[in-house]
């Protein structure tokens, strides 16, 4: 998800992988030409830009495909890295703006749904409206749906929350909502804004 916002911003080109990095306007070029891309461009997948310039021009063979055309006339207007340049550097661009740093929220504006301003209810809060349906959560079917089970206790958000927890150096799940919320603000390895986006990301796939 994160890669759909950091940026490279080529110097010398010598960190940024010419695969993997959005250096282009075209996103991941591996994305964008597909897995035949390394071979046809007879490129590895370590590749790094500066692997394609000479420091005159770019070093890229003849395109095969419309996708590298594209490629090829978009990098006539790029200047080709040398490598007495500066050093590669990563932008959080959000909406094609340069945030200059990472802003959780301008990012999690551009996530959420522009159709649902205001967030679903619960079935908890449903029933306390006083309508009738099933109080059992739309995913297990199996508890009672509440905030804190649909987000952080149901089998289905658990699963989730496992492979993120994994990444950011937390061991064990939540047990409730106040539980997610006191360790967003604690101070962890891992840092605020990093687990405040994951949980946004989270919730929102949820
Ligand atoms: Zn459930």
């Amino acid at each position: 998800m994160a890669q759909k916002f950091l940026k490279c911003r080529v110097g010398n080109g010598e960190n940024t992988s010419f695969w993997f990095d959005s250096w282009t306007p075209f996103g991941r070029l591996i994305d964008f030409i597909g897995t035949r891309g390394p071979c046809d461009l007879r490129l590895s997948l370590t590749a790094t830009v500066s692997t394609v310039s000479n420091g005159q021009s770019w070093t890229l063979p003849q395109p095969r495909s419309d996708s590298v055309l594209d490629l090829h006339i978009h990098l006539t207007t790029v200047t080709p890295p040398v490598a007495s340049a500066e050093p590669d550097t990563y932008a959080w661009m959000v909406n094609g703006t340069d945030c200059d740093k990472f802003s959780s929220a301008k990012t999690w504006d551009s996530l959420r749904p522009r159709s649902t301003i205001k967030p679903l209810p619960t079935k908890d809060k449903l029933l306390s409206w006083g309508l009738n349906i099933q109080p059992s959560c739309c995913l297990c079917t199996t508890h009672p749906e509440g905030r804190d089970h649909l987000f952080t206790s149901c089998g289905y958000a658990e699963f989730i929350w496992h492979h993120i927890l994994a990444k950011l150096h937390r061991s064990h799940l939540f047990y409730s909502w106040s539980e997610l919320m006191s360790w967003i603000r604690r101070i962890t390895t891992a840092s605020p804004t990093l687990k405040m986006l994951a949980t946004q990301v989270t919730v929102y796939n949820i």
